[in-house]
Protein backbone atom coordinates (compact mmCIF):
# COMPACT_ATOMS: atom_id res chain seq x y z
CA UNK A 1 0.00 0.00 0.00
CA UNK A 2 1.09 3.36 -0.88
CA UNK A 3 1.92 5.32 2.60
CA UNK A 4 0.37 9.19 3.08
CA UNK A 5 2.04 12.18 4.17
CA UNK A 6 0.11 13.82 7.11
CA UNK A 7 0.98 16.90 6.44
CA UNK A 8 -1.03 16.32 2.42
CA UNK A 9 -4.16 15.33 4.00
CA UNK A 10 -6.74 18.37 3.86
CA UNK A 11 -8.03 19.21 7.29
CA UNK A 12 -11.90 19.53 5.68
CA UNK A 13 -11.37 15.79 4.89
CA UNK A 14 -10.41 14.05 8.35
CA UNK A 15 -13.42 12.54 8.73
CA UNK A 16 -13.69 10.73 5.44
CA UNK A 17 -10.33 9.80 5.40
CA UNK A 18 -10.50 7.53 8.78
CA UNK A 19 -13.59 6.22 7.41
CA UNK A 20 -12.35 4.88 4.61
CA UNK A 21 -9.42 3.72 6.52
CA UNK A 22 -11.71 2.07 9.14
CA UNK A 23 -10.67 4.67 11.95
CA UNK A 24 -12.68 6.11 14.10
CA UNK A 25 -13.83 9.58 12.63
CA UNK A 26 -11.41 11.66 15.32
CA UNK A 27 -7.68 9.30 14.72
CA UNK A 28 -6.57 12.15 12.19
CA UNK A 29 -7.78 15.08 14.96
CA UNK A 30 -5.90 13.35 17.47
CA UNK A 31 -2.57 12.90 15.34
CA UNK A 32 -3.17 16.51 14.35
CA UNK A 33 -3.18 17.88 18.06
CA UNK A 34 -0.19 15.44 19.17
CA UNK A 35 2.27 16.87 16.40
CA UNK A 36 1.34 20.72 16.26
CA UNK A 37 0.34 21.06 20.05
CA UNK A 38 2.71 18.58 21.84
CA UNK A 39 5.26 17.94 19.22
CA UNK A 40 5.05 14.34 18.70
CA UNK A 41 5.78 12.70 15.65
CA UNK A 42 5.03 9.49 16.49
CA UNK A 43 2.51 7.40 16.32
CA UNK A 44 3.45 4.88 19.45
CA UNK A 45 3.56 7.71 21.76
CA UNK A 46 0.26 8.58 20.98
CA UNK A 47 -1.54 7.87 24.33
CA UNK A 48 -4.86 8.24 23.43
CA UNK A 49 -4.46 6.55 19.94
CA UNK A 50 -5.57 2.23 20.69
CA UNK A 51 -2.49 0.30 20.04
CA UNK A 52 -3.83 -1.34 17.48
CA UNK A 53 -4.71 1.69 15.79
CA UNK A 54 -1.11 3.01 16.08
CA UNK A 55 -0.13 0.58 14.32
CA UNK A 56 -2.94 0.53 11.18
CA UNK A 57 -1.69 4.68 11.15
CA UNK A 58 2.35 3.58 10.72
CA UNK A 59 1.23 1.14 7.79
CA UNK A 60 -0.75 3.98 5.88
CA UNK A 61 0.58 7.31 6.71
CA UNK A 62 3.87 8.81 7.38
CA UNK A 63 4.55 12.60 9.42
CA UNK A 64 8.29 12.50 9.08
CA UNK A 65 9.33 12.01 5.00
CA UNK A 66 12.53 11.60 5.85
CA UNK A 67 14.95 8.32 5.55
CA UNK A 68 17.25 9.31 8.37
CA UNK A 69 17.99 12.47 10.27
CA UNK A 70 21.54 12.98 11.76
CA UNK A 71 22.12 16.16 14.19
CA UNK A 72 25.29 17.98 14.51
CA UNK A 73 25.05 20.22 17.75
CA UNK A 74 28.00 23.04 17.66
CA UNK A 75 30.82 22.63 19.93
CA UNK A 76 29.77 25.71 22.05
CA UNK A 77 26.02 25.11 21.88
CA UNK A 78 24.88 27.79 20.11
CA UNK A 79 23.37 26.36 17.32
CA UNK A 80 22.20 22.24 16.07
CA UNK A 81 22.52 21.29 12.39
CA UNK A 82 20.40 18.45 11.27
CA UNK A 83 20.70 16.86 8.23
CA UNK A 84 17.85 14.69 6.75
CA UNK A 85 18.17 11.97 4.20
CA UNK A 86 15.47 11.85 1.05
CA UNK A 87 15.26 9.52 -1.35
CA UNK A 88 18.09 8.58 -3.68
CA UNK A 89 20.93 10.05 -1.11
CA UNK A 90 19.38 13.61 -1.37
CA UNK A 91 20.26 15.26 1.76
CA UNK A 92 18.76 18.68 2.89
CA UNK A 93 19.75 20.92 6.25
CA UNK A 94 18.20 22.41 8.97
CA UNK A 95 19.43 24.79 11.48
CA UNK A 96 18.13 25.18 15.05
CA UNK A 97 19.85 28.37 16.12
CA UNK A 98 19.83 29.69 20.01
CA UNK A 99 19.40 33.30 20.44
CA UNK A 100 18.54 35.46 23.47
CA UNK A 101 15.40 34.43 24.70
CA UNK A 102 14.38 32.92 21.35
CA UNK A 103 15.30 29.98 18.81
CA UNK A 104 15.65 30.22 15.20
CA UNK A 105 15.37 27.65 12.73
CA UNK A 106 16.67 27.80 9.36
CA UNK A 107 14.78 25.45 7.02
CA UNK A 108 15.16 24.43 3.29
CA UNK A 109 12.94 25.06 0.28
CA UNK A 110 14.89 23.02 -2.07
CA UNK A 111 17.41 20.00 -2.09
CA UNK A 112 20.63 22.38 -3.05
CA UNK A 113 19.97 25.47 -5.37
CA UNK A 114 20.06 26.62 -9.19
CA UNK A 115 20.87 30.15 -8.14
CA UNK A 116 24.25 29.61 -7.85
CA UNK A 117 25.35 32.64 -5.50
CA UNK A 118 29.38 32.34 -5.98
CA UNK A 119 29.69 32.88 -1.90
CA UNK A 120 27.34 30.24 -0.95
CA UNK A 121 27.83 26.90 -0.39
CA UNK A 122 24.36 25.44 -1.69
CA UNK A 123 25.28 26.69 -4.95
CA UNK A 124 28.45 24.72 -5.27
CA UNK A 125 26.53 21.81 -5.59
CA UNK A 126 23.69 22.68 -8.22
CA UNK A 127 19.75 22.16 -7.66
CA UNK A 128 18.46 18.51 -6.85
CA UNK A 129 15.08 18.92 -6.38
CA UNK A 130 12.75 21.18 -5.02
CA UNK A 131 11.45 20.10 -1.76
CA UNK A 132 7.30 19.15 -1.31
CA UNK A 133 5.12 21.34 1.07
CA UNK A 134 5.26 17.73 3.56
CA UNK A 135 9.42 18.16 3.26
CA UNK A 136 9.41 21.55 4.20
CA UNK A 137 6.59 21.26 7.19
CA UNK A 138 8.68 18.10 8.57
CA UNK A 139 11.63 19.54 9.54
CA UNK A 140 9.56 22.01 11.78
CA UNK A 141 7.99 18.88 13.12
CA UNK A 142 11.01 16.64 13.19
CA UNK A 143 13.37 19.45 15.09
CA UNK A 144 9.93 20.07 17.70
CA UNK A 145 10.08 16.56 18.48
CA UNK A 146 13.41 16.38 19.61
CA UNK A 147 12.67 19.12 22.42
CA UNK A 148 13.35 22.25 20.56
CA UNK A 149 11.44 25.44 21.30
CA UNK A 150 11.16 27.10 17.61
CA UNK A 151 9.97 30.73 17.38
CA UNK A 152 10.91 32.20 14.47
CA UNK A 153 11.36 30.35 11.35
CA UNK A 154 13.74 31.79 8.54
CA UNK A 155 13.38 30.82 4.80
CA UNK A 156 17.62 30.76 4.20
CA UNK A 157 18.47 27.32 4.75
CA UNK A 158 19.23 25.51 1.31
CA UNK A 159 17.33 26.69 -1.99
CA UNK A 160 15.33 29.80 -3.58
CA UNK A 161 12.38 29.64 -1.76
CA UNK A 162 10.79 31.65 -4.53
CA UNK A 163 11.46 29.25 -6.97
CA UNK A 164 9.14 26.50 -5.00
CA UNK A 165 6.58 28.62 -4.16
CA UNK A 166 3.89 25.44 -4.76
CA UNK A 167 5.49 23.91 -1.55
CA UNK A 168 6.48 27.00 -0.12
CA UNK A 169 2.71 28.94 0.07
CA UNK A 170 1.55 25.72 1.73
CA UNK A 171 4.19 24.90 4.42
CA UNK A 172 3.93 28.86 5.24
CA UNK A 173 0.21 27.88 5.96
CA UNK A 174 0.93 25.04 7.78
CA UNK A 175 3.58 27.06 9.49
CA UNK A 176 1.92 30.18 10.71
CA UNK A 177 -1.95 29.34 10.84
CA UNK A 178 -3.92 28.86 13.87
CA UNK A 179 -5.08 25.49 12.93
CA UNK A 180 -1.47 24.43 12.22
CA UNK A 181 1.91 25.28 14.36
CA UNK A 182 0.36 28.68 14.71
CA UNK A 183 3.80 30.46 14.58
CA UNK A 184 3.57 34.24 14.77
CA UNK A 185 3.72 35.49 11.28
CA UNK A 186 6.18 38.53 12.13
CA UNK A 187 8.14 35.44 13.32
CA UNK A 188 8.78 33.85 9.91
CA UNK A 189 11.04 35.58 7.16
CA UNK A 190 11.62 34.52 4.06
CA UNK A 191 14.88 35.03 1.94
CA UNK A 192 15.16 35.54 -1.44
CA UNK A 193 18.05 36.38 -4.26
CA UNK A 194 16.02 38.52 -5.82
CA UNK A 195 14.01 35.93 -8.47
CA UNK A 196 11.62 38.38 -9.98
CA UNK A 197 8.78 36.20 -11.37
CA UNK A 198 8.36 35.21 -7.14
CA UNK A 199 8.18 38.53 -5.90
CA UNK A 200 5.82 39.58 -8.69
CA UNK A 201 3.40 36.31 -8.16
CA UNK A 202 3.30 37.19 -4.40
CA UNK A 203 1.77 40.40 -5.80
CA UNK A 204 -0.52 39.62 -7.61
CA UNK A 205 -1.79 36.77 -5.67
CA UNK A 206 -1.69 39.40 -2.56
CA UNK A 207 0.72 37.38 -0.17
CA UNK A 208 1.94 39.13 2.59
CA UNK A 209 5.41 38.09 4.08
CA UNK A 210 8.32 39.38 5.79
CA UNK A 211 11.16 39.02 3.15
CA UNK A 212 14.72 39.66 3.09
CA UNK A 213 16.31 40.42 0.26
CA UNK A 214 19.96 38.39 -0.39
CA UNK A 215 21.72 42.10 -1.87
CA UNK A 216 25.48 40.41 -2.79
CA UNK A 217 25.72 44.03 -3.85
CA UNK A 218 24.15 47.00 -4.34
CA UNK A 219 26.43 47.81 -7.81
CA UNK A 220 24.87 45.53 -10.55
CA UNK A 221 28.21 44.92 -12.10
CA UNK A 222 29.37 43.62 -9.32
CA UNK A 223 26.49 41.69 -8.19
CA UNK A 224 26.67 39.66 -11.56
CA UNK A 225 29.77 38.46 -10.79
CA UNK A 226 28.78 37.11 -7.32
CA UNK A 227 25.72 36.26 -8.24
CA UNK A 228 24.14 35.21 -11.35
CA UNK A 229 20.91 36.30 -10.88
CA UNK A 230 21.51 39.64 -11.85
CA UNK A 231 21.24 38.63 -15.42
CA UNK A 232 17.96 37.96 -15.67
CA UNK A 233 16.69 39.89 -12.51
CA UNK A 234 18.26 43.31 -12.48
CA UNK A 235 18.93 44.49 -8.98
CA UNK A 236 17.06 47.91 -10.92
CA UNK A 237 13.77 46.03 -11.61
CA UNK A 238 14.25 44.05 -8.56
CA UNK A 239 14.33 46.99 -6.31
CA UNK A 240 11.58 48.56 -7.87
CA UNK A 241 9.27 45.42 -7.41
CA UNK A 242 9.92 45.09 -3.79
CA UNK A 243 9.00 48.47 -3.12
CA UNK A 244 5.53 48.15 -4.75
CA UNK A 245 5.55 44.91 -2.60
CA UNK A 246 6.26 46.42 0.29
CA UNK A 247 3.83 49.72 0.05
CA UNK A 248 1.28 46.65 -0.33
CA UNK A 249 1.72 45.54 2.27
CA UNK A 250 3.50 47.31 5.00
CA UNK A 251 5.41 44.04 6.05
CA UNK A 252 9.07 44.47 6.99
CA UNK A 253 11.57 44.28 4.38
CA UNK A 254 15.15 43.23 5.45
CA UNK A 255 18.23 43.72 3.14
CA UNK A 256 21.21 40.24 3.79
CA UNK A 257 24.78 41.48 2.81
CA UNK A 258 27.13 38.94 2.83
CA UNK A 259 30.63 41.03 3.36
CA UNK A 260 33.61 39.49 0.96
CA UNK A 261 36.77 40.92 1.32
CA UNK A 262 37.89 42.81 -1.47
CA UNK A 263 34.58 42.42 -3.29
CA UNK A 264 32.04 44.44 -1.55
CA UNK A 265 33.59 45.90 1.38
CA UNK A 266 34.76 49.19 0.77
CA UNK A 267 32.79 52.67 1.57
CA UNK A 268 31.92 52.95 -2.04
CA UNK A 269 29.75 49.52 -2.00
CA UNK A 270 28.40 50.94 1.73
CA UNK A 271 26.90 53.95 0.15
CA UNK A 272 25.42 52.45 -2.47
CA UNK A 273 24.01 50.05 -0.16
CA UNK A 274 22.50 53.06 2.08
CA UNK A 275 20.79 54.35 -1.07
CA UNK A 276 18.81 51.18 -1.59
CA UNK A 277 18.13 50.49 1.55
CA UNK A 278 16.78 53.95 1.71
CA UNK A 279 14.87 53.69 -1.79
CA UNK A 280 13.09 50.32 0.34
CA UNK A 281 13.04 51.78 4.03
CA UNK A 282 15.00 48.41 5.00
CA UNK A 283 16.99 47.52 7.30
CA UNK A 284 20.36 45.43 7.01
CA UNK A 285 21.96 42.70 8.08
CA UNK A 286 25.43 42.34 7.21
CA UNK A 287 27.00 38.93 7.62
CA UNK A 288 30.39 38.45 7.23
CA UNK A 289 30.98 35.21 5.09
CA UNK A 290 31.37 31.76 6.61
CA UNK A 291 34.84 30.78 4.94
CA UNK A 292 35.05 27.21 3.07
CA UNK A 293 37.62 25.60 0.80
CA UNK A 294 34.92 25.76 -2.06
CA UNK A 295 34.15 29.17 -1.46
CA UNK A 296 36.67 31.10 -3.20
CA UNK A 297 35.98 34.65 -1.15
CA UNK A 298 37.60 35.20 2.44
CA UNK A 299 35.74 37.21 5.27
CA UNK A 300 36.54 40.87 5.91
CA UNK A 301 38.18 41.89 9.33
CA UNK A 302 36.42 42.71 12.35
CA UNK A 303 37.92 46.49 11.41
CA UNK A 304 36.23 46.03 7.80
CA UNK A 305 33.09 45.13 9.33
CA UNK A 306 33.08 47.79 12.18
CA UNK A 307 33.82 50.60 9.63
CA UNK A 308 31.26 49.26 7.09
CA UNK A 309 28.44 49.22 9.79
CA UNK A 310 29.00 52.78 10.63
CA UNK A 311 29.01 53.88 7.13
CA UNK A 312 25.51 52.60 7.14
CA UNK A 313 24.41 54.23 10.85
CA UNK A 314 26.05 57.58 9.75
CA UNK A 315 23.31 57.19 6.92
CA UNK A 316 20.52 56.06 9.44
CA UNK A 317 20.20 52.62 8.13
CA UNK A 318 19.02 50.45 11.43
CA UNK A 319 22.03 48.01 10.53
CA UNK A 320 22.65 44.83 12.06
CA UNK A 321 25.28 42.16 12.56
CA UNK A 322 24.39 38.84 11.76
CA UNK A 323 27.43 36.42 13.35
CA UNK A 324 27.73 33.23 12.06
CA UNK A 325 26.92 30.74 14.98
CA UNK A 326 27.90 27.14 15.47
CA UNK A 327 30.98 27.40 13.14
CA UNK A 328 31.92 24.71 13.41
CA UNK A 329 28.86 22.17 12.01
CA UNK A 330 28.80 24.97 8.96
CA UNK A 331 25.66 26.32 10.35
CA UNK A 332 25.58 29.62 8.48
CA UNK A 333 22.17 30.05 7.06
CA UNK A 334 22.72 30.85 3.19
CA UNK A 335 25.21 28.53 3.25
CA UNK A 336 24.47 25.43 4.12
CA UNK A 337 25.09 22.37 2.03
CA UNK A 338 28.61 20.54 2.61
CA UNK A 339 26.17 16.74 3.33
CA UNK A 340 25.58 17.56 -0.71
CA UNK A 341 28.69 18.00 -1.65
CA UNK A 342 30.47 14.29 -1.54
S1 LIG B 1 22.45 32.17 -1.27
FE1 LIG B 1 20.42 31.27 -1.40
S2 LIG B 1 19.77 31.65 -3.53
FE2 LIG B 1 22.01 31.92 -3.49
S3 LIG B 1 22.84 29.87 -4.05
FE3 LIG B 1 22.72 29.98 -1.79
S4 LIG B 1 20.76 29.03 -1.29
FE4 LIG B 1 20.70 29.60 -3.48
Amino acid sequence: MTMINFFDIPLDTYKSWCASHKLPAFTLRQVHEWVTKKNTISFDKMTNISVKNQAKLSEILTINPFKTCQSLPASDGSATKYIFELANHVFIEAVAIQEKGYETLCISSQAGCPVDCKFCLTGVGGLKKNLSMPEIVAQLAVILSKGHSITHVVFMGMGEPLLNLKSVLPALDWLQSDWGFNLSKRHITVSTSGYLAGIKELIKNNIALNLAFSVGSANPKTRATIMPIEERNPIVEVAQTLAQYCNMHNRKLTLEYTLLKHVNDDLESAQQLANLAQYLKAKVNLINLNPHPKIPFQPVSNATLAAFKQALINQNIRTTVRYSKGQDVIAACGQLGESNLS
